[in-house]
Order: C-alpha cells, then structure tokens, then sequence
C-alpha cells in the first residue's frame, strides 16, 4: 500500500514535507509547454476564450498579488461565487498558489445558503460578481468581509495594475488547500470539509488510472467547482495532468452540451449519471465518436443508462468517492474487467471493508479530508475502530467488487447534487404558516432522487396547492434553486421518536 502512495508521489511536485499543488498544476507545464492550452471556455452565446498554460501562469499570479496586496493572509478562507466562467478558476488557483483557502461555492445558493456558508466558514475575502452579490443581504454581518467584484471596473483597475509574478507559498503537504461545504446529518447539516494539498498524489494518480487521462485528451468535467468533484477533476488533478479543460458555462440543454462534446473533439469526460440520463432522447453515436474514455460519479448508475450508453459503442466507468475521501476510491478503470451494476474495486493503496454493510475505509490515504473547520467533534465522529465510516451501504463480492445500495443516513442525493434533509427543514420552518417539517429523498426516473417535504401546518391554515407553491418558491428563493421541494404533502403529525427525533427512515418506507 505504501509502496502505491510512494511511487505516486513521483508524479507531483514535493519539497520534503512541504508543497503547493500549483507548481505541479502550473508552473511545470508552463515552462514545459508554455503554448499549450490548459483552458477553453465557452459560455451560452458561444463566446469562446483559451488559456495557454503561460497565460493562465499570467493571470493566476496577477490575482494572486491583488490577494497579497489587500493583505489577505496564509490560511485565510477565499469564498468564490461565481458561474463557471474563467474569475472562477483563475480566483481559485490563486488563492491556493497564494497560500490561502480556496473555498467554492455552487451558483445556486440563495441568501440563506450563502450567508450560512460564509458565516460557518468564517469567509475572509468573498470572489462574486455583480448579480450573485445581491444575494448578500446582511453586509453589516460580514463587514470584515474583503468583497471582491470581478465584473467591476474597480476590481479591472486593480488586476491591470498587479504584477505578472508571483511564487508558489509553499505550505506543508497536510495543511488545506481546498474548502468544501457539504451536506451532512451528524452534527450541523453543513460544513467545511478540508482537503489538503497532498490529495494530488491520489487525485493525480486516479486521474491517470480511471480518467485515463493523458497530455493530449481533450478533457470535460461538467461539474461545477462548488461540489467536490468539480474541484478536484475539475481543476487540480487534470490540470496536474497537463492536458486541455474544456468548461462550458452554460445551463443543461441536451442539444447545446452535446453540440460542444462533437465540435470540440472532447476525449475524455466525466459527469452524473443524472447528466446521462438526460440526455437519452437526443443522443446519438456520433455524439460520441472523439470519446475515448467515459466516467460517471455521484449517484447510481443504473443498469439502464450503462445499457444504453453501451449500445451507442462507449461503456461508462462508474466511480465512487465522497468529499470526505479527498479523491476517488472505489472505480472501474479501463482494463478492469466491468461487472454489470458494480461501482468497481478499490483504488490500489485503498484498504476497504464492509462493516455493518457499510463501506468503511482504512486511514489514511493521501486525499483524506484533514479535518472539518471548526467541528472537530464532528470530523472524529467519521472514524470507529480504527476504520473511517462513510455512511454508505454496499456489497462486496468475492473477487472485490463493490455494488452499492444506499445510504445509511439521511443525506440526499438529487441529480447528484448533496442535500442535508436538516437544511431544507430548517428553512420551511421560517415561513409564517408551517410549524414543522420532514424532507427526505424520494426515487426519480431522472434525478434519481427528488426532495420531498411533509408539512404540518399551523392551526386554521388551509392546506392547498397555491400554498405548496409558495412553500416550493419560499426554498428556492432563499435557500437554494437546485434544493427545493419538488413534492409537498401535508400531514397531521410527523412521526417521532420518543426523544423528538423525526424519523426519517419511517416516511421513506412510507414512500415505497
Ligand atoms: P459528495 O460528497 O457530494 O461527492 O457525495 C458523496 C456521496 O455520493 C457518496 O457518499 C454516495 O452516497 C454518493 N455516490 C458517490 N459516487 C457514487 C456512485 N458511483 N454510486 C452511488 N452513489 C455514489
């Protein structure tokens, strides 16, 4: 196991005990092959823009001066706000190439989901534009708060006038590049999941080993740097890998994503199942002729959409991992003999076992999360025994491969996207007429899962459909658009145990 992680280190630029993963990300390529290029954006009217790996250098170190300049500090978190579009990912390196926290987060969330972010987080410095900024509405709250607005002339009058060079901060290898607020139903329903710089050793090598990805791949990670993978596959391991991203900003439409995949020649390409899914109706073979390699992750991957993905000449490497992992452990990798409805085997280094029918690993792995800002009670919680819990139930059979079936807890997973049923409690109890309120996940044909929420109204409050609206509009609004209740359903009481607890598990039966 050792040996793997030791080899492995070889592929990433190490100073002992210490690191930046932007001289592996960066730096090396851009004195290798200055003229290739790292980035290709095109946003929804087709405008398209490219980085070299000199140019990206250019200006990851201009902005990482303006963060030097505003006196942002080592260790201080960066909160990015931001559509996919280049401020995203330039923002992003900088702060880690800066020494600082890189702490992204998905364009959906409304003014509460923002604001409990970046209070939770302790958010030093906030990267928004103009229009996500309005979602900020308690200023005074953050007002040691540095704002920065990257579609304001104030903010190009700045960048225009940093310099072109900027060194690495070299950092120790454990300590955090990386931020990621994620869903959980042990202790707060979100927190801050660090990931240390020396995850790369194992984002680089199951870059390599699953995503296959190599110099020349034209390469696409349809999540956004908000959720784990969109950071990890999105940015850190194919950058280290030194080959092309291709982002695309815009929303799903079948027509649009599968229009860019063909004309740019995209190789390899990682996404949801629920992606895959959504496609179905338009895709056809020649949508898919440049693909050499395709691999999904976040939720399960049906027998169904492996199938019809397999008839259209591509089989999906399915992969599994979780924030917490820090990078993929479970997967099927090219080469790897595929058993059908399996997510794979362990990564070679990862030790894994099924305890209590859940997927427990062996500390530690290279990408291990280091710690859970502020909840360290929280992060302890994750291991028992010597063993790290994660909450997944999965069989395994005799020649290690891992079928998963569910999960232990209460966390959902909606188009692969994670929700805490506490989150979404917790907002519609805030509206004038609910008095309490159960969500859970139910199964959906494309999503996999929807959210559902059952409401107990207040007395002399008529349960009707203009009021399941204004429920499902009151979460969109402000919490979040990508986590509101698709389903309502009101109820006399919730079920309970004796302590008070909702029981989830009971309205899922329920559901079946
Ligand atoms: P996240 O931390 O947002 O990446 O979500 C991690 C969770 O997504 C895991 O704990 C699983 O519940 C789920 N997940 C990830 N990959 C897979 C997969 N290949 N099959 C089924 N569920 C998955």
């Amino acid at each position: 196991m050792f040996d793997i992680w030791k080899k492995a280190e070889k592929s990433v630029v190490l100073h002992g005990s210490k690191m930046n993963v932007i001289e592996s990300c960066i730096e090396r390529h851009a004195s290798e092959y200055p003229d290739k290029i790292a980035f290709v954006f095109e946003n929804e009217s087709g405008r398209i823009k490219k980085y070299t790996y000199a140019e990206l250098k250019t200006e990851v170190n201009r902005f990482a001066n303006l963060l030097k300049k505003l006196e942002i500090k080592k260790g201080e978190r960066i909160f990015i706000f931001l559509p996919k579009c280049p401020e995203l990912y330039i923002s992003f390196l900088a702060s880690v190439k800066h020494g600082s926290i890189a702490a992204p987060l998905f364009e959906a969330f409304q003014t509460q989901g923002l604001e409990l972010r970046l209070n939770r987080g302790n958010a030093n410095v906030l990267i928004t534009n103009k229009q996500l900024l309005t979602r900020l509405e308690n200023r005074r709250k953050f007002k040691n708060m540095k704002i920065i607005v990257v579609d304001s002339s104030e903010h190009k009058r700045q960048i225009k006038k940093c310099e072109n060079e900027f060194d690495s901060v070299l950092v120790d290898k454990k300590d955090t590049a990386v931020m990621i607020f994620t869903s959980s139903t042990a202790g707060t329903p979100v927190a801050g999941i660090e990931l240390p710089h020396q995850g790369l050793i194992q984002q680089h090598y199951t870059a390599d080993l699953v995503l296959d990805l190599k110099p020349e791949d034209k390469y696409w990670c349809t999540a956004h740097p908000g959720w784990v993978t969109g950071s990890v596959y999105g940015i850190l391991a194919p950058l280290s890998i030194g080959c092309t991203n291709y982002v695309y900003e815009s929303h799903f439409k079948a027509d649009k994503w599968l229009d860019f995949l063909r004309k740019h020649k995209i190789s390899v390409v990682y996404t949801a199942p629920t992606v895959l899914r959504m496609f179905k109706y338009d895709i056809r073979k020649r949508d898919l002729k440049y693909v050499r390699n395709l691999c999904s992750v976040g939720e399960a991957l049906t027998k169904t959409t492996f199938n019809y993905i397999k008839k259209l000449g591509v089989s999906i490497n399915d992969t599994y991992w979780q924030t917490e992992t820090g990078a993929m452990v479970i997967a099927n990798w090219p080469g790897l003999k595929k058993k059908s409805g399996s997510m794979g085997k362990a990564i070679p280094g990862i030790k894994i076992s099924i305890i209590d029918k859940t997927i427990h690993l062996k500390p530690a792995w290279p990408a291990m999360m280091t710690g859970i800002y502020k909840h360290d009670k929280m992060y302890k919680g994750y291991f028992k025994n010597g063993w790290f819990k994660t909450n997944d139930m999965a069989k395994l059979d005799k020649q290690g491969y891992f079928f998963f079936i569910g999960r232990k807890d209460d966390i959902i997973k909606t188009a692969g996207e994670r929700v805490s049923p506490i989150e979404i409690e917790n907002v519609l109890i805030k509206h004038k007429n609910v008095k309490e309120a159960a969500v859970i996940g139910i199964p959906d044909k494309l999503k996999g899962s929807i959210i559902k929420a059952f409401i107990v109204l207040n007395k002399n409050i008529k349960a009707d459909d203009n009021l399941k609206e204004e429920l499902k509009t009151f979460v969109k609004k402000n919490y979040a658009g990508h986590s509101y209740p698709k389903e309502i359903q009101f109820i006399d009481k919730l079920p309970k145990t004796n302590s008070g607890k909702i029981i989830r598990a009971k309205l899922r039966e329920e559901e079946k």
